[in-house]
């Protein structure tokens, strides 16, 4: 498990990409700049680390591309300090970079595997959520509510009423919506009857899964 020049080289080339792309958030791609996404992956698959795709995990899951992980970050407008949820903890990378970010994180996951896998290489590089769970992201996690930012990393067929109401006023939940492909929603809380809505785009992701039990 080695971080080197040539690793971070390639972190920066990633960076330049991503702000082609239109990532404008200083902070963001310091993230992008400043995390070994090569050891999220499988070390066989360590080349494919820093193009600027998704990419196969245990379990039938994926790493989100790197665009979608800086453009769901810059619109969550993480401040240190804040509380963030987390649905999809996945690989751990996006929550790598809200770490990076100085949020104290809450991460949940669903498939038993990765929450494994995950939890142990949290432990081994030091990266400290606040709270990794696991279980169903579509309950939140009401016990630590009320959360700054909300982000989901799966597709959502609709927006889980409990994150709604487990967002702080003036927090953000960000989502993408949808069942084959999804729209990215910001939904801003702006009271506590007060939802603020706006699309962003259209991405595809793996499935949110809801536990029936
Ligand atoms: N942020 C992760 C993305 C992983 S893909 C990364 O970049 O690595 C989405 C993840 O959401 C998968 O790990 C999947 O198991 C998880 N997931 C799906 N439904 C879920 C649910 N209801 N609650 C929590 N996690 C869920």
């Amino acid at each position: 498990m080695k971080d080197t020049l040539k690793h971070r080289g390639k972190r920066n080339q990633l960076a330049e990409i991503l702000v082609t792309k239109g990532i404008e958030d200083k902070a963001v791609l310091a993230a992008i700049r400043a995390v070994p996404r090569h050891l999220f992956i499988d070390s066989s698959f360590e080349d494919h680390a820093y193009q600027d795709k998704a990419f196969p995990i245990d379990a039938d899951q994926t790493i989100s591309q790197p665009y979608t992980v800086a453009f769901q970050t810059s619109l969550l407008h993480v401040k240190p300090g804040d509380r963030i949820l987390e649905i999809g903890t996945g690989s751990g990378y996006q929550t790598a970079v809200l770490l990076h970010l100085k949020a104290r994180v809450y991460t949940v996951e669903r498939q038993l595997s990765l929450f494994k896998k995950t939890s142990l290489f949290f432990k081994k590089m030091g990266y400290r959520p606040k709270k990794f769970l696991f279980g169903d992201g579509y309950k939140g996690m009401p016990e630590e509510a009320p959360f700054d930012g909300i982000i989901v990393t799966a597709g959502a067929p609709e927006v889980p009423k409990p994150l709604l109401a487990q967002l702080a006023i003036g927090g953000r939940l960000v989502i993408p919506v949808g069942v084959a492909d999804q729209t990215m929603m910001v939904i801003r809380r702006s009271s506590e009857r007060k939802f603020e809505r706006q699309s962003c785009g259209a991405f595809r992701f793996v499935p949110l899964l809801e536990d029936k039990n």
